[in-house]
């Protein structure tokens, strides 16, 4: 089967087209800048070379065009026909309490879909306006929908609700549903293949650390807890936003610098974490690069560490236990430093770090804490693509067998 997986921003469109049994990447690529000058298609395939292309693209379904010609031109493309593509994945990014698995796409996924728009202003808007695009382009292809909310659905009411009036949970969905669902299931999932054990047997604590950063607990092979909220605002301590706050700050802010709430929220999400702090950059190279040379880019690396230390303490209290550590995303799977960081002074949890695994670990799947480690600590890349295109597979291998 051949998967079209898309993940369609505000002004950017992401796209893979997998084999899924194979695990095989066909083709990827990015046309960003949608709607802006200087659009541009970036495309590489499995046997060919890399090329860009630039263009008019005025929204998301010129994107989409786009990205289906190149996928069919004979000189860079993957694809004879259109056909070809059996099926195609979107990442929506919130499903509310609605979903809590990946669905195929109809309108009262669609109507659910919209209803969390309010949750998710930012998100929610272009991803249908992706599953919009590749309907109308492909309408006899059957589409799916993977949420990054769903895997957290198996949380608890005393891991979601905040202290706040259950009312306001009730009229108008205020609680904690969790983001990066789909990446902490893949690697928990790979993490409980790697030591050759049932995930449903295994308390696994999983890192995502990139731009945005949540840890997950999972227990028995389901979410019990997560950092990330109601929003992708709370918890660790990220590249431009703030993380845990007293929520009496926001207030005390908004009155003493006259700021009204879009400004606030930009201040939140935009100004603040490591580049609010550091005053450098929101980029964790530049802040280690700057680590013994700047008193803020060290203090900025600290919070980081600090947080994710607490949070692995939370949680392994949360489980009674845990047995494995995984760090994913950009941070996660690219720093020796973070990691480092993180596992020292933590040999009273059972974890030893073994420094030379950790080292030669860049990017690649590896157990870095040494053969007596009670606790494994390990890297694991994140494969959000391959997730939505399995999910994508399995759904629609079921729709074939239903009768007509
Ligand atoms: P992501 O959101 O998962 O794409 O992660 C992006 C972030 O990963 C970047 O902002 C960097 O801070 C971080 N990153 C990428 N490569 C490295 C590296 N070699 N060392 C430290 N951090 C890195």
């Amino acid at each position: 089967m051949k998967v079209l997986v898309l993940n369609a921003g505000s002004s950017s469109v992401k796209y893979q087209l997998i084999i899924p049994e194979e695990r095989k990447v066909l083709a990827k690529g990015l046309v960003e800048r949608i709607g802006l000058s200087g659009a541009m298609l970036s495309h590489e395939t499995f046997d060919k070379s890399p090329v860009k292309m630039t263009g008019e693209i005025l929204d998301h379904r010129v994107a989409i065009e786009y990205v289906l010609s190149i996928l069919l031109s004979p000189r860079h493309g993957v694809l004879k026909d259109k056909n070809e593509i059996d099926a195609v994945g979107h990442r929506v990014v919130h499903g509310g309490e609605a979903f809590s698995g990946s669905v195929l796409i109809n309108s009262d996924m669609i109507n659910e879909m919209t209803k969390c728009i309010d949750f998710a202003p930012l998100h929610n808007p272009p991803n249908l306006k992706g599953i919009a695009a590749a309907k109308s382009l492909l309408p006899d292809v059957p589409q799916v929908g993977v949420f990054d909310t769903a895997f957290h659905q198996t949380m608890p009411s005393h891991a979601y609700i905040y202290g706040l009036p259950y009312t306001l949970y009730k009229r108008h969905g205020i609680r904690r549903y969790g983001f990066h669902g789909t990446s902490h299931r893949y690697v928990a999932h790979r993490a409980a293949e790697l030591v050759n054990k049932p995930l449903k047997e295994l308390k696994i604590i999983t890192c995502h650390l990139g731009n945005g950063s949540s840890i997950a607990a999972v227990k028995d092979g389901q979410s019990i807890d997560t950092s990330m909220g109601f929003t992708p605002l709370e918890g660790l301590l990220m590249g431009t936003r703030t993380g845990d706050m007293d929520p009496a700050i926001i207030l005390h802010i908004m009155g003493k610098e006259d700021l009204s709430p879009g400004e606030m929220n930009t201040m939140l999400n935009k100004h603040s974490g490591i580049l609010g702090v550091s005053g450098i950059s929101s980029d964790m190279r530049e802040i280690e690069e700057k680590y013994h040379l700047n008193d803020r880019a060290k203090l900025a690396m600290d919070i980081f560490i600090y947080r994710i230390k607490k949070y692995i303490g939370a949680y392994t209290a949360a489980m009674g236990g845990t047995d494995i550590i995984v760090f994913t995303a950009g941070i996660g799977e690219n720093s020796d430093m973070v990691r480092e960081m993180t596992c020292s002074d933590m040999e009273f949890l059972g974890i030893k770090l073994d420094k030379n695994k950790n080292k030669t670990s860049r990017k690649k799947e590896a157990i870095i804490t040494t053969e007596d480690s009670r606790v494994k600590v390990m890297v694991i890349p994140t494969n959000e693509e391959l997730v939505i295109a399995l999910d994508t597979a399995e759904i629609v291998r079921e729709l074939h067998k239903q009768p007509v």
